[in-house]
């Protein structure tokens, strides 16, 4: 068999292994990147960038909404054309495809096209050729998980909600995480009837409390269906497009067009034969890493999905680029550091947060450290509109000199707010900062520099 050597061989060219396979051909490291599926992985095919455009159709179907309010006269009945939707969308993400194509190539990073799996500690076989690295970086990301029951297969996960040729005109989605909060919302503001189905009583558990129970307020109001405390047991066809989950006591929920699985992703590694190399991973496949993306065997790293911190595109590819700084452009402690990341669930009104919740805060600090600053109002956009979906703000502060810890929102264009707070929660801005900084009237965001 046929064998190459590089500096750098990755394997998995989605978000984070391009950033880290560019980032160290930038100081001249000879880079092998393997791919088994489409160029730029999961945010760029069936993450991030379709779902991004799916939530702007759903927000200009909200728009319309609110414009009969501002004087526009909109003829009943509008409805959106999916398949053209569908097919603008899919021209997007083929035409990222052609540009992370085009950059490998400039970057002169050498992309084989097939799946990797370990053949003997250190070396990689993708079809008749092996390749071996001075390192290697293992980026493969992760799947979404159908539950083992009779009739999952009836479902669709996220990967087939963005094949869909049709829309579905009453959907269920099983979930509660951040994929099944946003494809409730997509679906509910297109027109679709959503069932959302939770396990246990609440939504992205992650999140701090306010913007939970704001969230379901405003999921409430929209009449989207909540069912919780739900244990399945089975999905039961009773004919085409006609689907029934069954739970506890064979009560039946139902029926639905389509479902949705939102239950959680795991990670891409039981096909690789970690077992060969000695790869450590935790109970559910995650390989395990140390603060430097070092797994447990030498001079082999993981960085993304796979490693189960914080899954999220900009994460990835902050990993990524620090892993190949401290590699290849001598820096000796390059690491990415995973405190206050900021995130953005994209419901509808948008979730946005950085740093810790009340409660973590609490717990860390101690309960009489943490003071904590919130408003609730009804952004002006909606002053003059029937919908009055109010914006809720937290921040959680701590000590006498009352750090910033955590900012969490709730409400419209929030989404866009929290990168410039985030900057300020990293700098370790404190309450008085906010204080002084003068506000931009009239808009939402001058409520987190006028919080009392
Ligand atoms: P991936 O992007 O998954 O890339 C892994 C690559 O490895 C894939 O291309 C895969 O084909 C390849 N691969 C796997 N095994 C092998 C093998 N053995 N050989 C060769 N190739 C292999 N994050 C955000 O920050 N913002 C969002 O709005 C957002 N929305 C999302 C919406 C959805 C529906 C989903 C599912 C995810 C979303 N995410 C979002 C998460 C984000 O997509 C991931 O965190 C990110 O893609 C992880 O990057 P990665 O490089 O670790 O893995
Ligand atoms: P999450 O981990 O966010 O949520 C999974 C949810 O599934 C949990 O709420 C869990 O419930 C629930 N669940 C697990 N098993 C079952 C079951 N058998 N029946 C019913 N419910 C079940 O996963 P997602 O798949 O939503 O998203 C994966 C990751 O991708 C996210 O964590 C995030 O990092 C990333 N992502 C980021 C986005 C963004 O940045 N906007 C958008 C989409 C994804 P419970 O709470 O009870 O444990």
């Amino acid at each position: 068999m046929n064998t190459k050597h590089s500096d750098f061989l990755v394997i998995g060219a989605g978000s984070g292994g391009i950033a880290a396979a560019r980032r160290a051909a930038s100081y001249g490291a000879q880079v092998i990147l393997i791919e088994g599926g489409k160029l730029g992985g999961t945010c760029v095919n069936v993450g991030c960038v379709p779902k991004k455009v799916m939530w702007n159709a759903a927000q200009i179907a909200h728009e319309l909404q609110l414009a009969p309010d501002y004087g526009f006269s909109i003829p009943d009945g509008i409805t959106v054309d999916w398949l053209a939707l569908k097919s603008t969308r899919d021209r997007y993400v083929q035409h990222l495809n052609g540009v992370y194509r085009r950059m490998l190539e400039t970057s002169h990073i050498h992309l084989v096209e097939g799946f990797a799996r370990f053949t003997s500690p250190g070396t990689i076989t993708v079809g008749n050729t092996s390749y071996t690295a001075d390192h290697l970086l293992i980026a493969t990301g992760g799947h979404a998980i159908v539950p083992d029951l009779p009739g999952a297969e009836l479902g669709l996960t996220s990967d087939g909600f963005f094949d869909l040729t049709y829309q579905p005109k009453r959907a269920v989605i099983v979930g509660s995480g951040y994929i099944a909060t946003e494809l409730c919302g997509v679906l509910h503001l297109l027109g679709t009837e959503v069932t959302l189905v939770v396990r246990g009583t609440e939504l992205l558990k992650d999140f701090d409390d306010m913007v939970r129970s704001a969230l379901v307020d405003a999921m409430n109001e929209a009449e989207v269906d909540i069912l919780h405390n739900q244990d399945l047991r089975e999905v039961k066809q009773l004919s085409p497009g006609h689907l029934t989950l069954v739970g506890k006591h064979n009560r039946e929920i139902g029926p639905f067009d389509t479902l949705f699985w939102a239950v959680g992703r795991a990670p891409n590694t039981s096909r690789l034969n970690l077992d060969i190399c000695q790869v450590a991973t935790d109970a559910a496949g995650h390989i395990i890493v140390d603060d430097y993306q070092n797994t447990s065997a030498p001079n082999m790293y993981a960085i993304g999905d796979v490693t189960g911190k914080a899954r999220l595109t900009p994460v990835a590819i902050a990993a990524g680029r620090k892993l190949a700084d401290r590699l290849f452009g001598g820096l000796p402690d390059a690491h990415l550091s995973y405190e206050n990341i900021p995130t953005v669930v994209f419901s509808h009104p948008p979730i946005a947060a950085v740093g810790l919740t009340e409660q973590e805060a609490q717990d860390r600090y101690g309960l009489s450290a943490v003071k904590v600053y919130s408003a609730n109002f009804r952004p002006m956009a909606y002053a003059v509109t029937t919908h009055s979906a109010r914006t809720h703000m937290k921040v959680v502060t701590v000590g006498p000199q009352e750090k910033v810890v955590g900012i969490h929102l709730f409400g419209r264009g929030v989404d866009e707010i929290i990168q410039g707070f985030a900057v300020a929660v990293k700098m370790g801005a404190t309450k008085a900062d906010l204080d002084a900084t003068v506000a931009i009237h009239p808009t939402s965001a001058e409520e987190l520099v006028l919080l009392r």
